[in-house]
């Protein structure tokens, strides 16, 4: 308990690490018992089958993990403005009810919620999107039908409307999505809206949609229901909004009754990276400081935030009041409440990879975490599940899969016992650390060694495995061997000083030349070229063209991207865009880097031979030759699995999983998961009444 004397030092003794953090904070008529809101994310549950069940039991778990705040993933107003067809809605009293369900799962646990209202405009992916005016956003195939100005107004309807309904499902309050370049930004920019009726013209009329949306949901929902604005601090889109706009739009908002700003940067049009793993941790805060003091309700930073550290500099440095994170929350749900007890060395932390949630979505699945499987499926896998009898189990390597299984087998209860040959743990995760731009792969390697000495795991590394030496002493053997590199094969080429494996390369145990070819341009290949063209830590801000004097509209200034110390040329044999297998929401900026810094790509190509120092290749139907000083390989990787048939002639239990089980499609993400799979189905287990 805080005593009344002796507040400040017994908060700083109950929070030593971050005590700005969970300084309590009033946000409208609530108040909030920490800094950090869980940002919105649609997550596709939103539209699935039992999906509002599924949501509760998601939202829910976040708020006992701490979220001082959730907002839902976007929920559209009206059938024009859902992002697909189908997409979610709040427009009927059935929708309320249906939402029923999420508000009394978070407020059980003591959580707040607000319900995000998202019109996609132009964004939205189906033949009856609609936006002020009818111009194509170059992300949509879609072209909108420009709304009449009775079509604003019911517009503007429709968003209080999904407002009160918000609130009779017994959400605390809205946020309205004004930023990322759906309908309200393109109301306010000029490039879209080309209108000369009263929503158009003038900064004052363009922005008079949002500001009229916030004034009348506040005169429909009362003074107590919270209102957020999602602001468009920084549009990173060519004649976007200018920064005096954004602080004119800021205090109408205010004025008209918003009780707390967010930040949103960037359109989702925009090339410039604003959340992918290279984006720098806490990066767009400028922005939102750049407004402090312009408005008197408090701000609410964004955008690669993803640790308690972060989150603690920014707040001491003034940038806001709150801090919004949103798929740190997918990745591990107890964030705050690890953060609060001093555990925030055992946080599964994001790694901004986007590959199993963003990308999901776009490929239109359930959206998940790469770090945590269990993330969207609450419940299947529970935390406090104990298996019932307890085997003594061998994990057989240390990558993601071995790393997932041998927690998660503990966790259970097993004895469990991981060997790698290595001497260290991560398998294929020591050499994707070490790329530029993926820093963040430490963190999940940090979290798994964190676990494996929590739950007592008896880790042996510098230790290669024979099949007879385990077979004796245990129950069950999971089997992570992973994989290895394939080799590449042209006459002449074979045992030559000039190829090399892209391990040796990451690894630095070759000193790599001026000119490179590299075999194959899958992950690992374009992860390659950048490591090799990479010259030195550059802004940025610089190298993406961010203004950070917000002097420019838009906030863009020329890029200015530092050039590659090698000529390097990157190879494939199937034909189509190089690189255009890798993810849909991060593919483009790895292109487009690899680009600047003039890596040269060629696909379609038939390898043909090797000989003094040069590589002849057959592209276009035309033969060519080049001289390069390394050949690096990197043509994808096979199973290892030669434990297997051995360890199968034992009396045991075995399970294959990862990249020993298949190499082909094979990623982290499947490697964790088949980590969980796999130690779920050691033996039976139940959720055990606490006794
Ligand atoms: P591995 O990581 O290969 O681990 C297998 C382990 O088993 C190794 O540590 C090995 O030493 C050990 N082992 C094998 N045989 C024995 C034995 N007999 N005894 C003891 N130990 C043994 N994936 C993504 O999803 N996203 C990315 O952004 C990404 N980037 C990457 C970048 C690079 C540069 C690389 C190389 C890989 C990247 N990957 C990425 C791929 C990802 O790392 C792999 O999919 C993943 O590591 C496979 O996990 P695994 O556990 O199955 O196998
Ligand atoms: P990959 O994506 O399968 O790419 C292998 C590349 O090698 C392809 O370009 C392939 O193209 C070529 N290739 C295949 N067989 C060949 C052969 N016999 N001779 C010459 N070339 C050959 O595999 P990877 O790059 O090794 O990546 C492994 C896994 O790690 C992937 O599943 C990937 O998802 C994951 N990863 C992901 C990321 C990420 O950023 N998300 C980054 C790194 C790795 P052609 O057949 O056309 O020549
Ligand atoms: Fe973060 Fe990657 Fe998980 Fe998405 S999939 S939440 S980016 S770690």
């Amino acid at each position: 308990m805080i005593s009344s004397t002796n507040t400040a030092i017994s908060i700083d003794m109950k929070h030593p690490n971050y005590p700005l953090l969970f300084d309590p904070i009033q946000v409208g008529k609530l108040i909030l018992p920490n800094r950090i809101i869980m940002g919105s994310m649609h997550t596709g549950l939103e539209e699935s089958k039992g999906g509002m069940a599924a949501l509760a039991r998601f939202y829910a778990e976040r708020a006992a993990g701490g979220a001082a705040l959730i907002v839902t993933g976007g929920i559209a107003p009206n059938r024009e403005g859902a992002l697909g067809p189908g997409g979610a809605r709040m427009q009927r009293k059935r929708h309320a009810r249906e939402h029923r369900l999420i508000t009394e799962a978070v407020h059980n646990e003591g959580g707040r919620i607000c319900m995000q209202i998202l019109h996609g405009g132009r964004y939205s992916y189906h033949p009856f999107n609609v936006a002020p005016s009818a111009k194509k956003a170059p992300i949509n195939r879609f072209k909108p039908r420009q709304l009449t100005d009775y079509g604003v107004r019911r517009t503007i309807r429709s968003f209080v409307h999904a407002a009160e309904l918000a609130k009779s499902a017994g959400y605390d309050g809205v946020e309205i999505m004004g930023s990322e370049g759906y309908l309200i930004n393109q109301f306010l920019v000029e490039e879209t809206n080309t209108r000369e009726d009263r929503w158009g013209g003038t900064f004052k009329k363009r922005m008079l949609f949002p500001v009229e949306i916030v004034r009348r949901i506040r005169e429909a929902c009362g003074p107590d229901f919270l209102i957020m604005y999602r602001l468009s601090m920084l549009d990173l889109v060519p004649k976007g909004s200018s920064w005096e706009e954004v602080v004119t739009l800021a205090k109408a908002v205010e004025s008209a009754g918003a009780d707390v700003l967010n930040t949103g940067i960037g359109w989702h049009e925009a090339r410039i990276p604003t959340i992918a793993t290279m984006v720098p941790r806490g990066h767009f805060s400028f922005v939102t400081k750049k407004l402090k003091g312009h408005v008197g309700i408090p701000l609410v930073a964004t955008n690669r935030f993803n640790n308690p550290e972060t989150c603690e500099m920014a707040l001491k440095d003034g940038v806001s009041d709150l801090i919004s994170m949103a798929r740190p929350f997918l990745a591990d749900p107890e964030i705050v409440v690890k953060s609060e007890l001093n555990r925030a060395h055992e946080i599964n932390t994001c790694i901004g990879c986007n590959q199993a949630c963003l990308d999901h979505i776009f490929k239109r699945k359930v959206a998940t975490c790469l770090v945590n499987p269990r993330a969207s499926h609450e419940g299947k896998w529970p935390l406090d599940a104990k298996a019932s009898t307890s085997l003594r189990v061998a994990v057989v390597g240390s990558g993601p899969a071995g790393l997932s299984a041998s927690i998660e087998a503990a966790r259970l209860g097993h004895d469990v016992q991981l060997f790698d040959e290595g001497r260290e743990i991560g398998g294929q995760f020591n050499l994707a650390k070490k790329i530029p731009g993926k820093e963040e792969f430490y963190e999940t390697l940090r979290y798994f060694e964190n676990m494996l000495e929590k739950f007592n795991v008896k880790t042996h590394l510098n230790h290669p495995v024979i099949a007879s030496e385990i077979g004796a002493h245990f129950d069950a053997i999971i089997l992570a061997s992973g994989v290895r590199p394939r080799g590449f094969h042209i006459p002449g080429l074979e045992n030559q000083a000039e190829i090399v494996g892209y391990t040796d390369v990451l690894s630095a145990k070759v000193e790599v030349g001026r000119r490179v070819a590299i075999i194959g341009a899958g992950g690992i290949g374009f992860d390659v070229a950048d490591f090799l063209s990479h010259q030195s830590e550059g802004h940025f801000s610089q190298t993406w063209g961010i203004d950070e004097e917000l002097k420019s509209r838009g906030g863009l200034l020329d890029s200015v991207s530092g050039e590659s110390p090698r000529e390097i040329h990157l190879f494939q044999r199937s034909e189509g865009k190089v690189g255009g297998g890798l993810g849909k929401t991060t593919g483009w900026i790895h292109r487009k880097t690899l680009k600047d810094r003039g890596v040269e790509t060629h696909s379609g190509v038939e390898y043909q031979s090797w000989s003094d120092g040069t590589l002849h290749f057959i592209e276009g139907g035309e033969e060519k030759s080049l001289e390069v000083d390394h050949v690096v390989v990197c043509a994808g990787q096979e199973s290892r699995q030669e434990l297997l048939a051995e360890l199968n002639g034992l009396n045991v239990q075995v399970q294959v999983i990862g990249g020993a089980k298949d190499a082909r499609g094979l990623d982290a993400q499947r490697a964790i998961r088949e980590g969980l799979e796999a130690a779920y189905a050691l033996s039976a287990w139940s959720v055990n009444p606490v006794s």
